[in-house]
C-alpha cells in the first residue's frame, strides 16, 4: 500500500493481482495437463489466449476459463543461439508465434527444422513431458 493513494486504486490493484494470479495458475495447470486455455469474456464473448483477467475488447472482468483448439499457423519465428541459463542446453532453438484458429497469438518453442519453416504453416501444440512450466508447450508441424 502506498501513502496518498485513493482506496479505490489500492482495491482495484489488489483485485487485479488476484485475478492475474488466477488466470496464470489456470494457464500453467492446463499446460501441465497438455491443454491450452484462454479466458472467455461473458459480456462480448471474446476469447483471449493466453488468459487475461480483463477483456481487452470491452474491459469486462466477467470472464471464465475455457479450453481452446491447440492448432494454428506459424506467423513468425526466430532462432535463439544464446538463451537464458535454463535454456542453455537447448540452444540453438526456435521460438515462434502461432496464430490460433480464433486469431489469438501464442508464443512457444518450435520443434521444426529451421530450413523447413514456412510462413502460415500449420502447427499443433505438443507438450514436453519432461518440463513442468510454460516451456512445456512445443509447436510441431501438422502439415
Ligand atoms: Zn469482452
Amino acid at each position: 500500500m502506498e501513502v496518498g493513494q485513493p482506496l479505490s486504486v489500492i482495491f482495484w490493484r489488489e483485485v487485479t493481482k488476484i485475478q492475474i494470479e488466477h488466470v496464470v495458475e489456470a494457464y500453467e495447470k492446463a499446460i501441465n495437463e497438455d491443454k491450452i486455455v484462454g479466458t472467455k469474456c461473458l459480456e462480448c464473448k471474446h476469447v483471449a489466449v493466453p488468459p487475461r483477467p480483463i477483456c481487452r475488447k470491452c474491459g469486462s472482468s466477467d470472464i471464465e476459463i475455457v479450453e481452446v483448439d491447440p492448432n494454428g499457423e506459424l506467423i513468425t519465428w526466430t532462432v535463439i543461439f544464446v538463451g537464458p541459463p535454463t535454456y542453455e542446453d537447448r540452444a540453438p532453438y526456435i521460438v515462434g508465434i502461432v496464430e490460433l484458429e480464433n486469431g489469438e497469438r501464442l508464443t512457444g518453442l518450435v520443434d521444426i527444422p529451421a530450413n523447413e519453416l514456412k510462413y502460415k504453416m500449420k502447427v499443433s501444440a505438443t507438450f514436453d513431458p519432461e518440463v513442468k512450466n510454460a516451456a512445456r508447450l512445443i509447436w510441431k508441424s501438422s502439415e
